[in-house]
């Protein structure tokens, strides 16, 4: 045995890596339908290798016409596997009619082989040559059968990784153009080694092919989303609560998901699973509102169906590589539940605005009651102080006097005593009346019982001891429907600044002089002094 040639010497480090990634593949067989077929492309490689090796290590003549048979083994299930493996990553699901059918040949090209040394037809002449000795060979018919056969295979799988790659996007897309290239480099060297056979007499179609198992076994290992995207994208339409529907360019339907079907039988459409809506024209098949929302192109828009539901549409062109339009998708949310619930929480707030409004209204009435007597009418002693202590600041600011009269309606108990309560208040009601009209209605105050208060602004006490007297006046012109009932009220009179500029200091001074007044016979009015 003499040395290998340094080609045999590189092939053989490389069919150490194709079969150490073999069984790194092996073992993700269970993660990813790839990974199998991808370990049977990585150990043909290894055997067609190792063959080749062989065929280069100056083993004896006997052994080396015995490798022909590993090395086309090799070869046919090198592009059998390939062709299996870009079937999984293309998310075809294994088929063993398929597998079979693509084994005829490599079955065919080893019965070729073994029967060649009879038949001539695969390598038409072989000599022996060389030291260390090695076969050179003259292809045949059957060689050439088989090898453009074997192109076939690779250029459609080469056809399926790029059609995959223009379908998708991203990740997905790299990894495919990194597929591509990984499949066009033992083309390429393969054609070489075919057409330039006096140039390389090695067969480095293994080499080659070692590249692109590598590269494959890096997408398998280390991005098992090469099949998950598509899956998981197809399985996301599968069980989106959206209905989806996909016209092609004639308006015909060419695909529908479950929430779709169950949005057709909503309508009463009998439309199943079993393939009566796919491939029907759009028109005819889904709502008419919902054919016209479609139809209106891209956009979105709300819209009330014949079942009375409404939907929200939402349409997308689907275009081809040059940006032409092929059809569309439609994707179809029922939103009914959502419009009611909007619009009864925007009743439900108009109602609180109004109940809102009312409650504001009663709480100001209220209010206003609560300052207010009931039985005259008057303003009540509640509001009045704090008013009372307000208008005195504002005269003592303005330097204008401010004169109170507090007014006592006399014997008044008698009254009541006498002609009973019901006279009493009717004899109150009159006098408020009285005072009203003498002076601004909100000067006017109930001050409790049978006692009242006007206030006199800018009057000097000389001038509100006038008006006072006017007002003693007009109550003893009260009448009641007693006709005898005659009344007198007494007065005490205090002027802001001169007897007090608080409110409890002008209020003390008023009622020490009203007590003057009933002191002094009653019927009569007293200025504080
Ligand atoms: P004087 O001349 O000293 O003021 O004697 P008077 O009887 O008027 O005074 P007194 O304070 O003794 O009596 C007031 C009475 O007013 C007692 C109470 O029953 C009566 N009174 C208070 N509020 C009302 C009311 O709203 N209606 C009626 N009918 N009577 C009332
Ligand atoms: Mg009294
Ligand atoms: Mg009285």
């Amino acid at each position: 045995m003499t040395s290998l040639a340094p080609l045999a010497l590189l092939i053989a480090f490389a069919v150490a890596i194709t079969t150490t990634t073999g069984l790194l593949t092996l073992r993700r067989r269970r993660a990813t339908p790839a990974a199998l077929p991808l370990t049977a492309a990585l150990f043909s490689v290894s055997v067609w290798g190792l063959a080749v090796v062989l065929l280069n290590a100056g083993v004896p003549r006997p052994w080396l016409d015995r490798l022909v048979v590993p090395q086309f083994l090799g070869v046919g299930a090198t592009v059998l596997s390939l062709r299996l493996f870009v079937d999984a990553v293309g998310g075809r699901t294994f088929r063993w009619r398929r597998a079979l059918a693509f084994a005829v040949e490599p079955v065919l090209l080893l019965v070729a082989v073994l029967l060649d040394p009879r038949l001539h037809w695969f390598h038409t002449t072989v000599a022996y040559v060389g030291d260390p000795v090695r076969r050179s060979v003259t292809a045949g018919p059957l060689f050439w059968v088989h090898t453009a056969y074997s192109y076939m295979v690779i250029a459609t799988a080469a056809f399926s990784i790029w059609q995959l790659r223009r379908n998708t996007t991203g990740l997905l897309r790299r990894q495919a153009t990194t597929m591509l290239v990984a499949i066009a480099v033992p083309f390429g060297v393969n054609l070489a080694v075919v057409f330039l056979g006096d140039v390389v007499d090695v067969d480095v179609t293994p080499l080659a092919f070692t590249v692109t198992g590598v590269l494959f076994a890096y997408a398998v290992l280390q991005q098992d989303l090469l099949r998950l995207v598509p899956v998981a994208r197809s399985l996301v339409v599968e069980t989106v609560a959206d209905a989806v529907f996909v016209l092609d360019a004639r308006e015909r339907l060419v695909d529908v998901n479950p929430a779709g079907y169950a949005l057709l039988r909503s309508a009463g459409h009998p439309g199943g699973e079993g393939g009566e809506v796919v491939g029907r024209p759009a028109a005819g098949t889904l709502d008419p509102a919902l054919v016209r929302a479609v139809g209106a192109g891209e956009g979105a828009a709300v819209v009330r169906l014949g079942s009375g539901r409404d939907v929200d549409v939402r349409t997308r062109w689907l275009r081809d590589d040059r940006g032409r339009p092929i059809g569309r998708v439609a994707v179809v949310r029922d939103v009914t539940e959502q419009l009611r619930a909007g619009r009864a929480l925007e009743e439900a707030n108009e109602r609180l605005r109004a109940q809102v409004a009312t409650i504001e209204g009663l709480r100001a009435e209220l209010a206003e009651e609560a300052a207010r007597d009931p039985l005259t009418g008057l303003r009540n002693r509640r509001r009045f102080v704090e008013d009372l202590a307000n208008r005195l600041t504002a005269s003592g600011a303005s330097g204008q006097p401010l004169s109170l009269v507090l007014l006592d309606v006399d014997h008044f108990k008698a009254i009541n005593d006498a002609h009973g309560h019901a006279v009493g208040d009717d004899v109150l009601v009159e006098v408020a009346h009285a005072l009203r009209a003498h002076a601004r209605p909100e000067d006017v105050v109930r001050y409790g019982g049978e006692e009242f208060v006007v206030l006199l602004p800018h009057l000097g006490a000389a001038a509100a001891r006038v008006r006072a007297e006017e007002l003693r006046a007009a109550c003893a012109r009260v009448r009641v429907e007693v006709e005898a009932l005659r009344i007198t009220i007494s007065a005490g009179v205090a002027t802001a600044p001169d007897h007090g500029t608080t409110p409890d200091e002008l209020l003390l001074a008023a009622d020490r002089a009203l007590y003057e007044a009933k002191g002094g016979g009653r019927d009569q009015v007293a200025l504080a002094d």
